[in-house]
């Protein structure tokens, strides 16, 4: 990513800002190349994407991003009950899926933001016990 951004001759003059969506599938490599983006050139770079998975884990381009961004804004979403929304889950149908792959290209599946606490109930979560996203 950096090596074609370097190659582009007058890139000060023609590239005002990067911007990034989905960022939480950017590998940390990219995220670090993404600094140096902003640091050498003195270009601006924003990232938009989820912070954790339908399992409740950071995603590696998400946890790269919360460790070197400047600045973090959070975009609000709202659970069903009225609640800030946090995470996110991952349905078939009617059905929560709780574990699987991390991606899921060209599945069914559909995700549904929702607060923590209607997360751990769609993930069965029981009070006290830490849910282990490795099952
Ligand atoms: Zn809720």
């Amino acid at each position: 990513m950096f090596d074609v951004f370097r190659s582009c001759k007058n890139r000060r003059k023609l590239i005002r800002c990067v911007i990034v969506d989905e960022a939480q599938f950017l590998t940390k490599q990219q995220v670090w190349q993404l600094t140096w983006i902003a640091d050498l050139y003195d270009i601006p770079v924003i990232c938009y994407g989820l912070r954790t998975n339908f399992m409740g884990k950071l995603f590696e381009g998400s946890e790269a991003l919360l460790t070197y961004a400047d600045t973090i804004e959070e975009i609000k979403t709202i659970c069903r009950c009225g609640k800030k929304a946090t995470m996110v889950l991952r349905m078939s149908g009617k059905k929560v899926v709780k574990d699987g792959a991390e991606v899921m290209i060209g599945g069914n599946e559909s995700y549904v933001s929702v607060c923590r606490k209607h997360w751990k109930e769609a993930m069965d979560s029981t009070i006290g016990e830490y849910h282990d996203t490795k099952r």
